[in-house]
């Protein structure tokens, strides 16, 4: 059998195209493979589908293909420019690339499946192109795959931000839960994310009205965005978010009182952990302490109370713990703590609405590590459109349909 008669059944072309030649250079690691059509071949026109379009002029392209061993491959190819009645003059589209794609599509699956298990740059330097050529290909297969995206039957919501660079710009993220998928990656965290959103989730046949609960944290803008954009989505408010207001006010109370009381220098990690997770030096420190003098101590105390809540075994008994707590904390003349607990009281129901929802958002948490750890892997994204991307191919649980 000819080379050219193997390239051939390899690439598995077929009429009009055939493989004409190949030149193999060893010392430049490349094999090119020359393809061309039948003189006087006719094409269908690519705009309306006419078919037998004559020929009117060509172009010469190179694409390239998967490795040949060891060796980077290339197409080669004449590709004719028809003229249709209808459309006029029009570049043909070749069975083996897409349009001004400089890889053949095989080539791009390969690169595909390997940005999704490796940051990009790793990706560029394996296969020895420039990044920017790779996040081409990426956009396009993610853009594809996100466009037949179903959300038609999203009803729970978990909404969060993560840091797009050196906490700088912020992205947020819609989930939905019960799929365990990013739906929604937009620049920004105001009211106006959430209307992008909905938006976008009627593009995918989904429903803004079928959403039926949201997790989101305090923030006055996702309150808001929910209440214009989700009309029918009880808010929970996520219960780490709630948790951590009151452990920040800890630490205020921690700050104040070192000032004065330098028995708590070197103390701040003890508060700010749970006492079954304190290594055995730290509980040494904390037994050490004259807890019952210090402010920090009771605040401490006031903040594994709020926890506690979140152990109560009904919603009855959830509220019942809360207005104790609340009770507690108004009155604990630490104002940072008093602070807390108004915020929590204007975010009364959202907290207790835990008890029927179990939403919160955790598994954001763990779609953020991922996209973070990435993010370092890939030393910067170049753009805020790039994260969104990783975030999609990442955490979005896509069908890239690839080429076969
Ligand atoms: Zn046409």
């Amino acid at each position: 059998m000819r080379d050219t008669n193997l390239l051939q059944l390899a690439l598995g072309l077929t009429p009009p195209w055939t493989v004409t030649a190949s030149d193999f250079d060893p010392a430049a690691k490349r094999l090119d493979i020359q393809v061309d059509f039948a003189p006087g071949s006719r094409f269908a026109c690519p705009a309306c589908g006419t078919p037998d379009c004559p020929a009117h002029d060509t172009e010469r392209m190179t694409w390239r293909h998967l490795n040949f061993f060891q060796h980077q491959a290339y197409l080669n190819a004449r590709v004719p420019r028809v003229r249709c009645d209808t459309c006029g003059v029009k570049k043909v589209h070749v069975p083996w690339a897409r349009p001004d794609s400089g890889f053949t599509l095989l080539f791009e699956a390969l690169l595909m499946t390997m940005l999704s298990a490796m940051p990009v740059n790793t990706v560029a330097r394996m296969v020895g192109e420039h990044d920017t050529r790779l996040w081409r290909v990426l956009h396009h297969y993610v853009e594809q795959a996100r466009a037949r995206g179903d959300a038609s039957r999203v009803t729970r919501v978990a909404i969060d931000e993560t840091a797009a660079r050196r906490g700088h710009d912020y992205i947020s993220l819609f989930v939905d839960i019960d799929q365990a998928r990013v739906l929604f990656a937009t620049e920004g965290r105001d009211a106006n994310t959430v209307a992008a959103f909905a938006e976008d989730l009627t593009a995918h046949t989904g429903d803004p009205e079928a959403v039926s609960e949201v997790c989101i944290d305090m923030s006055p803008a996702f309150i808001k965005g929910v209440g214009e954009n989700l009309p029918n989505a009880a808010i929970t408010f996520d219960k780490f978010h709630a948790v951590k207001i009151v452990n920040d006010a800890v630490d205020q109370v921690r700050r104040a009182e070192q000032k004065r009381q330098s028995l708590l220098r070197g103390t701040r990690y003890i508060w700010l952990r749970n006492p079954e997770n304190l290594s055995d030096r730290q509980r040494a420190t904390l037994e050490s302490l004259p807890t019952h003098h210090l402010k920090t101590a009771r605040a401490y105390q006031i903040r594994l109370a709020f926890q506690d809540l979140y152990d109560q075994p009904s919603a009855e008994a959830a509220i019942a713990h809360l207005r104790k707590w609340y009770f507690w904390a108004t009155h604990s003349r630490l104002d940072p703590m008093i602070d807390a607990a108004h915020t929590v009281k204007r975010h009364w129901d959202g907290i207790l609405r835990w008890f029927d929802s179990k939403i919160a958002n955790g598994l954001i948490e763990g779609i953020n590590s991922l996209v973070q750890a990435a993010k370092s892997k890939a030393r910067g994204y170049r753009s805020t459109r790039n994260l969104k991307a990783i975030v999609y191919l990442l955490a979005g649980k896509l069908n890239l349909a690839l080429p076969a």
